[in-house]
């Protein structure tokens, strides 16, 4: 089974996605836990040329477009596939659900021209189940300056252009979850942990 945890900035993905793979695990469920951007270390490696405020030019939207898929191309052959293949779960932290809401709602790319690449790289495979965490823009913008301070970081040059499209990702998003229901469980994120965790739990015990 391939599971996929999916939402905007701010929404408790990282929290969550721990989550998931123990209670799967602790089913006694051979799980694979990883993430995109990345996942290998040549995937990672692309993540960071995505992530990296240092370019001494502008990154091409759709240059940015085709890294995402590099880096999938390279996780799916590395990982994701030989782990589906010998009969482990994969939870993954984004997948293409994120280059359609983020390049294609947040950037503004067709996404007629981001399915030719999603058949290109994935001859089919999706996800079985996507786990959408889903906040209102306010809220989100809301946890990220707390989670900012608080970790006194900086912002990558996603996060630092994120701010003016979190509402177009996320309109993005709900847009493929209302467009295949079965696929998508849509999780109110902006409750206690604990009432996020319980709808969580629920639908993995469906
Ligand atoms: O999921 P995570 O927060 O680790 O993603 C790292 C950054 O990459 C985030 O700022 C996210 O907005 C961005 N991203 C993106 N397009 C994708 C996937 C992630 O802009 N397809």
């Amino acid at each position: 089974r391939f599971i996929t945890l999916e939402g905007g900035e701010g929404v408790g993905k990282s929290t969550n996605i721990a989550f998931v793979a123990g209670w799967l695990e602790a089913r006694g469920i051979d799980v694979v836990r990883t993430r995109e951007p990345g996942g290998t270390p040549l995937a990672e490696s692309i993540r960071a040329l995505l992530l990296s405020t240092d370019h001494a030019e502008p990154l091409d939207v759709d240059a940015e477009l085709l890294l995402m898929f590099a880096a999938r191309a390279q996780h799916l052959a590395e990982k994701i596939e030989p782990a589906l293949a010998r009969g482990a779960w994969v939870v993954c932290d984004r997948f293409t659900d994120a280059t359609f809401a983020y390049q294609g709602g947040g950037r503004g790319i067709d996404p007629a021209r981001i399915e030719v690449l999603e058949h290109f790289v994935q001859k089919g495979l999706a996800p079985d189940l996507t786990l959408l965490l889903d906040m209102s823009p306010e809220d989100s913008a809301r946890r990220l300056a707390g989670r900012l301070r608080s970790e006194n970081t900086t912002l990558d040059r996603f996060e630092r252009e994120q701010a003016m499209f979190f509402t177009a990702v996320r309109d993005a998003y709900l847009a493929r979850a209302h467009a295949e229901p079965r696929r998508f469980a849509v999780i109110d994120a902006a409750g206690p942990l604990e009432v996020v965790q319980r709808a969580l739990e629920a639908v993995l015990a469906e």
